[in-house]
């Protein structure tokens, strides 16, 4: 039965009891698309719950499993631009996952966040230096494992690693029923967990944008599910924006947002569905704003995350035309 414990795990444990293949059967009555994280010994299929149970019903089951399958390699790339000014000693990375699931066009998981950082990027390039050094990245291969953002991190040496001020995420910000969700830096969330000291600080600069607008904002939970993991595990301060995905709805949160209590913040989240006519523009121009002003806030100053101020200017003076870039 799916559920507990990972593919894998089911998998392994199953090789190891003798089976010459693994029949993992869904929770729910349609067919899924499960991953086995690792090479595994035996071939190892999805059913439906509905085949699953009648395959169960069947007294003393014998079962011929045949699967044709192939296992390859293939290279994928990050992409990454940084501003040619500012203190590379105190950069601020800004990221957004430019890969999507097979299933679907993945234009809000996550062609909205390549397109915010794209645009924020064509805009930082008009403007003068920047006190810090901001850099873009493009993740490659983040649906099947945060693989690009996880190798990145990775290859950095200490001195390199160090010199990294903060990461902010922007991975889904069109969802269709969608909330203003800023990345739990104070783990307010009981799921939340991780986030490195000076990341409550970030969550703020967004929090008190989204209340000058006159915009509810809560916290979205740091669930490890995207590319921010790998940047809290090395210690990097970090945040971000995201507009809802397979959360449901409240009828408090239909009152703060519109869209539909009792519906999932993005229903076609990850599906075929996930289209242009199926994006939330209000959501992607008002968390397309908010982090606009994130990014040219910390571009200017990381004084409230790690205390750091430009060494050019004692007084941080905002001209807040950030979260115009984008309207
Ligand atoms: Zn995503």
């Amino acid at each position: 039965m799916r559920g507990s414990c990972a593919f894998e795990d089911k998998v392994t444990h199953s090789a190891e009891a003798g089976a010459s293949a693994a029949v993992v059967v869904n929770n729910e009555d349609e067919v899924f698309l499960g991953t086995v994280g690792e090479l595994s010994a035996i071939p190892a299929v999805g059913v439906s719950g509905l085949v699953g149970a009648d395959l169960l019903s069947i007294p003393d089951l014998e079962l011929r499993v045949t699967v044709d399958s192939e296992v390859r390699q293939e290279s994928s790339y990050s992409v990454l631009a940084e501003t040619p000014g500012g203190r590379d000693d105190n950069v601020v990375v800004v990221g957004a996952h430019l890969d999507g699931v097979e299933e679907g066009p993945a234009i809000n998981d996550n062609g909205s966040g390549t397109a915010f950082l794209l645009e924020t990027a064509i805009r930082m390039a008009e403007q003068p230096d920047p006190n810090n050094q901001v850099r873009f990245a493009f993740w490659g291969t983040e649906e099947s494992g945060l693989v690009g953002s996880s190798e990145y991190v990775a290859g950095l040496d200490e001195q390199r690693l160090d010199d990294l001020a903060l990461y902010l995420n922007f991975d889904m910000i069109g969802s269709h029923n969608y909330g203003r969700f800023v990345l739990d830096g104070r783990m307010d969330l009981p799921e939340s967990g991780g986030a490195p000291s000076g990341s409550g600080a970030i969550a703020k600069v967004f929090e008190d944008y989204f209340e000058e607008q006159g915009q509810v904002s809560e916290p979205g939970v740091l669930s490890g599910r995207s590319d921010y993991l790998a940047f809290m595990q090395a210690g990097v301060p970090s945040g971000g924006l995201f507009s809802g995905a397979d959360g449901v709805k409240s009828e408090e949160q239909a009152e703060w947002y519109g869209g539909t209590a009792g519906q999932t913040f993005d229903p076609y989240y990850h599906t075929a569905d996930d289209t242009m006519e199926n994006v939330n523009w209000d959501s992607v121009a008002e968390l397309s704003a908010a982090g606009a002003h994130g990014v040219e806030f910390f571009a200017e100053s990381t004084l409230p995350v790690n205390g750091v101020l430009s060494m050019s200017s004692v007084t941080v003076d905002l001209p807040r035309k950030g979260d115009a870039w984008l309207r």
